[in-house]
């Protein structure tokens, strides 16, 4: 189905789904939708309005509290500067900061980086 028909069909659906309740109100406009004609009455004007403006796009995760920016990834990372937003971002950052390399125990001796505590055979 062409995104066209998709939106006109979900137009009609939606006219037909508010208008039943007050199907006497005022005529507010008319859309023209591919040479189809909707009646729009005010209840259902006012509807979908709301419902445009309620719309939250899932790509939209906020605005970035350092640059501004709408970039903000899954993960609250910004795109572009890189830094993370929000109450979580925070949090990680202030966990980084505190973050020291453990100190190694009496007589324990330092392994190499990524030979891991697995014991390896031969
Ligand atoms: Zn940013």
């Amino acid at each position: 189905m062409p995104a066209s028909d998709d939106v006109l069909t979900a137009l009609v659906e939606f006219v037909a789904r508010t208008d039943r309740y007050e199907p006497d109100a005022p005529i507010h406009t008319e859309l023209d939708v591919n040479g189809v004609r909707l009646t729009v009455r005010a209840p259902v004007a006012r509807a979908l309005a709301e419902a445009l403006r309620a719309y939250h796009d899932p790509r939209d995760h906020g605005r970035c509290d350092h640059c501004g920016s709408h970039q903000m990834d899954a993960n609250f990372q910004c795109r572009e500067c890189g830094r993370l937003s929000g109450l979580f971002g925070q949090m990680v950052a202030e966990r980084l900061d505190e973050y020291a390399e453990p100190t190694a125990l009496p007589g324990q001796r330092k392994l190499p980086a990524g030979s891991g505590d697995v014991p390896h055979g031969g």
